[in-house]
C-alpha cells in the first residue's frame, strides 16, 4: 500500500514524457553511497538508470555527467575510447562536492548504432577511417542520441539548475532545448593513450567536442 503510494507521487513528476519512475534503492560504491533510481521508457522499452549521491531535489547547479553507455570503455576498460575514464571520473568529482548525478544512457551504445554495429565500425576503423567515416561507410548515422529521457530524468529529481560534466556542446544545446537550464559546463578531458589518440583528436576536429589537450 505504502509502496503504491509513493510510486504515484513520485511517476506524477514526469507524467508529460514518455518515462516512468520504476524503482529506486542504496547503492554504496568506491566514489560513496549513492542511490539508485530506475526508469523505463514506454514508448521504447528502454530502461534508463540514474545515481544520485546526496540531495539534489529544488538544488542549483547540481553537478551532472549524461554518460552515454559504452560497454567496451564503461566496463571492459577499454582504451579505443575515454568513457570508462570520463565516468571514473565524474564519479569522483561529484563525491567531491558532495552531490551530485550521473545519468547512464542505455541505448547510446557507440553514439546510439548499438555494439554490434559499434564492432564492426571499430573494425572498420583498423583498417584507417575515422569514427565518422565508419559509421558513414556501414549506412549509418555519425551520432543519433536523444537525450529526452536525460531531461525527463532531470526533472523527476526537481533540479533547478545543472553543472554539466561534458567536453560535447550537442549535449548542453540538446538539454537546454528540452527544458533543463544548464547554467555551466565544465570539461571532463582525459588525457589521450596511444589507442585512442587519433579518436580523440576526430571528436574534436569533426564532432567539435572542446579537448584543450588534444593538438
Ligand atoms: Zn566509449
Amino acid at each position: 500500500m505504502r509502496l503504491n503510494k509513493l510510486a504515484s507521487v513520485q511517476t506524477a513528476a514526469i507524467e508529460s514524457g514518455s518515462l516512468r519512475w520504476k524503482a529506486s534503492a542504496h547503492l554504496p560504491t568506491e566514489y560513496g553511497q549513492y542511490r539508485l533510481h530506475a526508469f523505463v521508457d514506454m514508448h521504447s522499452g528502454q530502461e534508463q538508470i540514474a545515481l544520485v549521491l546526496g540531495e539534489v531535489s529544488g538544488q542549483a547547479r547540481v553537478l551532472t555527467r549524461v554518460h552515454s553507455e559504452c560497454l567496451t570503455g564503461d566496463v571492459f576498460g577499454s582504451q579505443r575510447c575515454d568513457c570508462g575514464e570520463q565516468f571514473k571520473r565524474s564519479q569522483q568529482l561529484i563525491q567531491a562536492r558532495g552531490n551530485g548525478i550521473i545519468l547512464y544512457l542505455r541505448g547510446h551504445e557507440g553514439r546510439g548504432i548499438g555494439i554490434s554495429n559499434k564492432v564492426q565500425a571499430y573494425d572498420l576503423q583498423d583498417t584507417g577511417l575515422d569514427t565518422v567515416a565508419a559509421n558513414l561507410a556501414l549506412g549509418l548515422p555519425v551520432d543519433q542520441r536523444a537525450y529526452d529521457d536525460a531531461a525527463s530524468m532531470l526533472q523527476h529529481f526537481e533540479v533547478k539548475s545543472i553543472e554539466l560534466l561534458s567536453n560535447n556542446p550537442d549535449k548542453s544545446r540538446a538539454l537546454t532545448r528540452l527544458g533543463i537550464m544548464v547554467e555551466a559546463v565544465t570539461p571532463l578531458e582525459i588525457a589521450s593513450n596511444p589507442a585512442n589518440a587519433d579518436y580523440l583528436a576526430t571528436k574534436k576536429h569533426r564532432l567539435g567536442h572542446h579537448l584543450s589537450l588534444v593538438p
